[in-house]
């Protein structure tokens, strides 16, 4: 399977166009040793032909246009790119699929609730349904084993299969509450593995610490990328961008007692990725002490651009 990350930012990316952090003030200024970030997007393709994309970024138009293996073929057949997994209903995570509503069908696959605060709240989604076939949604249940095949015919083995567990996110702000209390809580924000063979890719991009389910499989996955946002939970607070906590919007805290750091499991086999980093995060800093940390730690931090393969 190969794997490419198009983009490594959490919401707004790096820098943030209206944020005088030091983080982005010293990346504008040319200051600070950072690579700029786009908004969290990767792709993952199990032949090097077909491609399916986690989450749909609001970046997603650069993204693609960035990625060769993304352009559709000179011989008019159809796009590689076959289906997007939908890890919530953030606008982080959804808002690309508008770039992708040039009358294209494809997959969408994502819970009956991420499905329902996209298409009961908000009807700008409908564009999907212009193409001939319209998009096509598949449910996917928020603890369950789905095994997806590239081909129509689909008597044979999967060619991979996708398993999700719930990561204890909250449905985005813009749901209303008579929505919200029809919708299940363990089905608002999800983590995927990707298995093809004895491989494993796990993608977990928000990860809220209130179940500790994600622990096993970050063990044996060979590939994690996983919650990167904040360094401290007072960190948007801080940096003046916000009054609530990380865990307070959903994102486990890389340092501190019982941060990701403290409870990734020391014995984990595979690369350990830190995706979704929000530009407030000292890590960015590729000269401070928070950066060395993490590497020091056995972590990887994702950039635009990285490339894998299990
Ligand atoms: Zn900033």
């Amino acid at each position: 399977m190969r794997v490419k990350v198009l983009g490594s930012a959490a919401g707004g990316g790096f820098p943030q166009w209206n944020c005088q952090c030091p983080n982005c003030s010293g990346l504008r200024r040319g200051s600070l040793k950072a690579r700029p970030r786009t908004q969290t997007q990767v792709i993952f393709s199990p032949d090097s032909k077909i491609w399916f994309l986690l989450c749909a970024s609001p970046d997603l138009r650069q993204q693609v246009l960035s990625a060769r293996e993304l352009a559709p073929p000179e011989d008019s057949s159809p796009s590689p790119i076959a289906g997007v997994f939908l890890p919530s209903a953030d606008v982080d995570s959804v808002m690309g699929l508008l770039h992708l509503r040039e009358f294209q069908s494809f997959f969408v696959f994502a819970t009956r609730g991420v499905q329902c605060a996209l298409q009961k709240e908000n009807r700008i989604f409908r564009v999907l349904e212009r193409s001939n076939p319209p998009v096509k949604w598949q449910t996917l249940s928020s603890k369950g084993r789905l095994g997806c095949h590239l081909t129509e015919d689909s008597s044979g083995p999967a060619d991979f299969i996708c398993t999700t567990l719930p990561l204890g996110g909250c449905y985005p702000d813009y749901v209303s509450e008579e929505t919200l209390s029809a919708l299940p809580p363990d089905e608002a924000t999800i983590g995927f593995v990707m298995e093809q063979g004895d491989k494993r890719l796990f993608f977990a991009p928000s990860l809220s610490g209130s179940s500790g389910a994600w622990r096993s499989i970050a063990e044996t996955s060979d590939i994690v990328f996983i919650d990167g946002t904040f360094w401290s939970d007072d960190e948007l607070m801080r940096t003046g961008r916000s009054r609530k906590s990380a865990c307070e919007i959903g994102h486990l805290p890389l340092s501190g007692p019982g941060g990701l750091l403290e409870q990734f499991p020391a014995n984990a086999k595979g690369r350990k990725i830190l995706i979704h980093i929000n530009n407030t995060n000292p890590i960015l800093d590729e000269k401070s002490a928070e950066h060395r940390v993490v590497l020091d730690a056995g972590f990887e931090i994702a950039y635009d651009g990285m490339e894998l393969e299990l």
